[in-house]
């Protein structure tokens, strides 16, 4: 690798800046940004993201105003997140770039994003899927499409429109579709990758629809979560672990951080040092239907996440019809469920009222027969659902759910 050692700590200021403000603009970009290392370096031309880093060149990317950088950010997450880096197979490489391109700016343009300069679009694929605006594209390429650039690029130029490319191996940043680019996943990693970003990216959407109130632009996330297509499976463990994640550093980050100073600049989420599960509430319907098993995988579960927030205590409660064993505990947790009588969910979130208790989000493991609040609760809700309706997110009147599976491995 020839990269050119370069630090522009004004670049790295804006990208934290515009890393920020993305997840206040759009909180479903949240728990997905986090998981790009940014990377300065100047050979990817304008930016360039694999799934695992996003590269940009801190001179190009000082060009952009702070909206469009956070566009560029929204746009390279969303590669990603639609799966993007490891489904280009055989296809060619410079002509998926731009088949992707379109469909992804269609859908920030549509929600009031300010897109970088010369951005590749044509509002007549909107609501088309990459490949077959691939197709498309494909169709109308004069003849030997791609020019031989579609051999899989590794951060460098990848070949570009006729004239466009000066010759000195560098994208011209002023080529339509040159920047945001999106690079296949490192050898190996596909298979991890690809279902890595699902389950994170049906997390944040279903984050970002309970939380449709928050943000600033509704419609956004119904879209995405179209584009993604919320109905893959996805393990109820990721979905969980999100929902946790996101509920401590999204309300940290959405009503502590951000001060009437404006953004600072030196914040980066999950920043998990020092930050704790404080105001995490578990409850456990205790009316009979959860058996040991499920009783065993959920509390692994919960202790799992703990683990990453050192020195945390969550508060465990245990629910019929009324309350029982109500505690705040660390890990490894004391479950002592106890119970037995009819299912009644309203006497925990009465609990919190009556304590004056602020939950940053509670988890709620039952099979949903019972009820319900008639006021939603300001606060998340995540219903972890065992053997009950088979539509639950039709049956419950706040929150979201998930069903708890045993493991098939
Ligand atoms: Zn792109």
């Amino acid at each position: 690798m020839s990269d050119k050692k370069v630090f522009n700590s004004k670049a790295e200021k804006k990208y934290k800046r515009a890393k920020r403000s993305l997840m206040i603009l759009h909180p479903f970009f949240g728990p997905l940004i986090v998981r790009l290392k940014p990377i300065q370096k100047v050979e990817v031309g304008t930016a360039g993201v694999d799934g695992e880093s996003l590269f940009y060149n801190p001179e190009w990317f000082n060009t952009l105003s702070d909206q469009e950088a956070v566009c560029l950010l929204a746009h390279e997450v969303m590669h990603c997140a639609l799966g993007h880096h490891t489904r280009r197979g055989k296809k060619d490489n410079k002509l998926w770039n731009i088949a992707c391109d379109h469909a992804i700016n269609i859908l920030l343009d549509a929600h009031g994003n300010i897109l970088p300069p010369n951005p590749v679009m044509d509002k007549k694929y909107d609501g088309w899927p990459s490949e077959k605006i691939y197709a498309d594209i494909y169709e109308d390429q004069p003849q030997n499409p791609g020019g031989g650039a579609g051999n899989g690029m590794s951060g460098s130029g990848t070949g570009n429109s006729p004239g466009s490319n000066p010759g000195n191996g560098q994208p011209d940043p002023n080529a339509p579709g040159q920047w945001g680019q999106i690079l296949d996943a490192p050898k190996g990693s596909e298979k991890e990758s690809a279902s890595d970003w699902e389950a994170a990216t049906i997390g944040a959407v279903k984050i970002a629809q309970m939380q449709k109130s928050k943000g600033t632009n509704p419609g956004f996330a119904d879209r995405l979560a179209d584009m993604f297509g919320l109905y893959h499976k996805v393990s109820w463990k990721e979905v969980l672990k999100n929902f946790v994640q996101t509920s401590i550093g999204v309300d940290d980050f959405t009503w502590k951080r951000p001060g009437r100073r404006g953004l600072s600049e030196d914040l980066y989420l999950p920043h998990r040092e020092g930050v704790k599960l404080d105001g995490v509430w578990v409850a456990i319907d205790t009316s009979g239907s959860i058996d040991d098993k499920t009783l065993q995988m959920f509390k692994t579960e919960i202790e799992g996440i703990m683990e990453m927030f050192p020195n945390s205590e969550v508060g465990l409660m245990f629910c019929d019809a009324r309350l029982h064993n109500i505690s705040m505990q660390s890990a490894p947790l004391d479950f002592k469920p106890k119970g037995g009588g009819g299912t009644d969910f309203r006497p925990v979130f009465n609990y919190f009222e009556e304590q004056y208790i602020n939950p940053k989000c509670v988890i709620y493991l039952t099979d949903l027969y019972g009820s319900f609040p008639e006021e939603p609760p300001f606060y998340p809700t995540l219903w972890v659902v065992k053997d009950g309706p088979s539509k639950p997110e039709d049956h419950v009147p706040f929150g979201i759910t998930i069903v708890l599976e045993e493991d098939d491995d």
